[in-house]
């Protein structure tokens, strides 16, 4: 086994996407090249639509030593001295990895509906249907990469094309799922849940019902990944709608409810990246959760397409004793690209939806507020 390239994941692991289209992983990019299997090629054959052409030569990739592009986050992280994704699924999962055939499905990762109650700016209409009308407002003003989309959810459809029997781990997205009206009956479609570890990935706005509460016990472990994009208004402003205290002292109530190592998950854009040390140092010393980070990559609000000052003063911001600050400088040493065009939609961005929801960037970054000051003159 070439253990450096090998991921169970492309073995056994299913991770849905926002367009109907399934990829081994999360950290999988959009599918540009319509390569990978659809929902209804999945509801059609089962488990044989993940035998296409795409994912047989991935597999066949990892069992030559072939790094792929795509798998560069987990390969970073290992190279931090960070358990990757990688290394983690070889550990959990059982599957073989002899053939270039899809084995059993371990790992399920899989968006219930786009049903949410909360506005993030890095997000979009796919996943949170509350993002429908400030997606055409963006759009209006020419950024057309946030066209308003509706999703046609299939997912119920899904788990009964599959063999659900050696499930070991779902991870359940949302939008928010606990609030979802489908959630119940997503629940009881596992055949086995004594032998399931749940992972849900929750905004942390909610507690959910105690039917709800009930069925969670059923499933051999429960954790959460509070979803928090780092302390009080980094996380305010980047995701609107929630509040970091509420959403703190929720998390400390369900992990009460279920005692487990749960996560608190925090997303840096270019907006809250300046709060990523604060953030750090604050939960290491006042939450019980661990912290993990990431950082956007797929879109304007990424930090790796802004000019290389605003790039220098976001590394010369985290200290070197953060935890995170390899990972950090590795990320930039690979992804930063300055895109101009790319920066001035951003900027755009930030004052449409600074005016669109009455608040200021200043609060957070005074940094970019006066480059968008300047980017205002410009422009007019
Ligand atoms: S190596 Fe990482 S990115 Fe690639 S399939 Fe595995 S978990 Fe996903
Ligand atoms: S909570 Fe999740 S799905 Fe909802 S808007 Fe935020 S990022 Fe999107």
């Amino acid at each position: 086994m070439t253990s450096n390239t090998i991921c169970k994941f492309a073995w056994s692991g299913v991770t849905s996407t926002m367009v109907n289209t399934f990829r081994p992983c999360c950290r999988f990019p959009f599918d540009e090249n319509n390569q990978y299997p659809t929902t209804d090629q999945v509801i059609l054959y089962g488990k044989q639509a993940f035998n296409n052409n795409f994912l047989t030569d991935l597999r066949k990739d990892m069992l030559e030593g072939n790094k792929r592009r795509e798998c560069e986050k987990c390969y970073i992280e290992e190279q931090s001295g960070i358990v990757s994704m990688r290394q983690k699924g070889n550990q959990s999962f059982i599957s073989t990895t002899d053939t270039l055939e899809f084995d059993k499905l371990e790992f399920l990762e899989i968006n219930i509906d786009n049903l949410c109650n909360l506005e993030c700016r890095m997000c979009n209409s796919r996943f949170s249907t509350k993002l429908t009308v400030r997606d055409q407002l963006l759009n209006d003003h020419g950024l057309d990469e946030f066209l308003p989309s509706k999703v046609n959810y299939k997912t119920i459809e899904v788990m009964a094309a599959l063999d659900l029997s050696d499930l070991k781990m779902i991870k359940l997205l949302g939008g928010e799922p606990l609030i979802s009206p489908n959630l119940t009956q997503f629940l009881d479609r596992i055949p086995f849940p004594q032998n399931v570890d749940l992972l849900i990935i929750t905004n942390a706005t909610v507690i959910p019902s105690s039917k709800i509460i009930e069925q969670f016990k059923k499933f051999k472990s429960v954790r959460f990944d509070f979803s928090i994009d780092g302390i009080f208004e980094y996380n305010n402003y980047q995701r609107v709608g929630s509040d970091f205290d509420n959403c703190h002292s929720n998390a400390n109530k369900l992990a009460e409810i279920f005692p487990n190592d749960h996560t608190v998950h925090s997303v840096y854009s270019s907006l809250n990246i300046f709060g990523l040390e604060k953030s750090t140092v604050w939960f290491l010393e006042n939450s019980p959760f661990k912290n993990s980070i990431d950082v956007v990559s797929n879109n304007i609000l990424s930090p790796f397409i802004s000019p290389k000052w605003y790039a220098d003063a976001i590394l010369e911001s985290i200290s070197p004793s953060n935890p995170n600050k390899d990972y950090i400088h590795h990320l930039f040493e690979n992804f930063h690209n300055y895109q101009e065009s790319k920066w001035h939609k951003f900027l755009k961005f930030v004052s449409v939806t600074d005016n669109w929801y009455n608040t200021n960037i200043e609060t957070i970054n005074p940094m970019l507020k006066k480059e968008l000051d300047k980017f205002k003159v410009n422009v007019s």
